[in-house]
């Protein structure tokens, strides 16, 4: 049996999606800015997919930029709020210990050149309050960032109430909501949302285009210089087939939101249940406040990337941390956020499903993964130590 759960570090292009692009590639391949026919086409499509995806968010769809994906759409926002900041002398940013690396790169790059970053800590789940943000706020504060959804432990976290500290205290407030679009919810306007990144493939687009909404007055930098198009922020011919299948994309998932939800949340809590009878081992964040699709363990006593390989001669595709993070020995900066020690860190398997997922494939998961436990524990010298009690338990 072949098994995809690995839907939080790309999922697959729908059917619907391949259909939607395909003409932009075959027959209407007009460039927007063209002033035949065949470029006008081009154009109106290009119009009809912003206003769509701008319906989705509840926001203008001047105020939506197309993008590369989920990492520009971050690098774009933070560093615009930074250089705003900067003309004003506002030089300090807050956001939390678990954000993706596309948000506390760019963090770290703005530290060396001299702003402050408050890094707010979480809770044993993940979360961070709107009380935390608020008071970390300060008169040099030019941006709060905080993500919409936690990629590895999918933990939702409350942006309606932190985006009403910041629009109480006239402070931007931009969220990575690359989890989250396509699977919750989302509407700018009514969540205080002054900025927002999200990507095409985490929710069935293809891979390499994304969109970064900008609330109106915003004044944000411009990224690429050349031929004007994103209003000028933006230059570059427009990415057509991309564009077209995230819009495609983005409506299926919105239109389908609550109904997918359902069935992605009930395989989840179906594999939650079963994975938690395996000894030694920890749910990570909360049952129930995280995304339909996210499942998180910790087991004591083994490797997260000798669990992987296992898993994947058996089929099944899964991950450890985030796809970023693996392929490096230190552990998920997430699970430690969460307090989780460094051997214990070590130990994560997170499943990502959507709902291409089936029945079947949860039942085949539950058989394999005990199996597999079992078998690397029998191996390890670090649960040798365990059972024989020269060390103790955490889990
Ligand atoms: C995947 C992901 C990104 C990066 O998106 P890309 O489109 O791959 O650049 C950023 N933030 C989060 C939370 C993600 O899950």
């Amino acid at each position: 049996m072949f098994v995809y759960a690995d839907n939080a570090a790309t999922s697959k292009v729908s059917p619907a999606v391949l259909d939607a692009m395909l003409p932009f590639l075959k027959d209407t391949y007009g460039n927007p800015s063209s002033l035949h026919t065949m470029g006008q086409k081009a154009a109106e499509h290009l119009l009809a997919a912003r206003e769509s995806m701008a319906r989705h968010l509840n926001c203008e769809p001047k105020e939506l930029y197309f993008t590369s994906g989920g990492s520009e759409s971050d690098n774009q926002a933070i560093i615009s709020a930074a250089k705003v900041g900067a003309r004003r002398n506002k030089k300090h940013i807050i956001t939390t210990a678990i954000e993706h690396h596309a948000v506390l790169h760019t963090l770290a790059q703005l530290e060396r050149e001299g702003y402050t970053v408050t890094y707010l800590p979480v809770s044993s789940t993940g979360l961070v309050t709107a009380e935390q943000v608020k008071e970390a706020i300060t008169e040099e504060t030019c941006l709060v960032t905080i993500m919409y959804a936690n990629n590895e432990i999918g933990t939702i976290l409350p942006v309606k109430e932190i985006g009403a500290v910041c629009k109480e205290k006239g402070v931007y407030f931009h969220t990575d909501a690359v989890q989250a679009a396509g699977h919750i919810h989302i509407d700018v306007k009514d969540q205080n949302i002054d900025m927002l990144s999200l990507s095409a493939h985490k929710f069935h687009g293809p891979k390499g285009v994304g969109a970064l909404y900008v609330r109106s007055g915003i004044p944000i930098t411009v990224l690429i210089n050349g031929g004007g198009q994103e209003k000028g922020k933006r230059s570059g011919t427009e990415n057509m087939p991309g564009i077209m299948g995230m819009a495609k994309a983005f409506d299926d998932a919105c239109n389908n939101i609550d109904a997918n939800a359902a069935k992605v949340g009930a395989l989840r809590d179906k594999l939650i249940a079963g994975l938690s009878k395996i000894p030694h081992c920890a749910l990570n964040s909360d049952p129930k406040l995280r995304l339909p699709g996210n499942v998180n363990f910790c087991f004591e006593g083994i490797e997260g990337e000798s669990l992987l390989l296992l898993l994947d001669s058996k089929g099944i595709c899964a991950s450890s941390g985030s796809a970023c993070a693996s392929g490096s020995l230190d552990p998920s900066h997430v699970l430690l956020a969460i307090g989780r020690p460094h051997e214990i860190a070590h130990g994560s398997l997170r499943l990502s499903l959507c709902e291409y997922n089936t029945e079947e494939e949860m039942d085949y998961i539950l058989q394999e993964v005990p199996k597999v436990v079992e078998y690397l524990r029998n191996m390890s010298p670090m649960w040798k130590d365990l059972i024989s009690g020269k060390k103790n338990f955490t889990l």
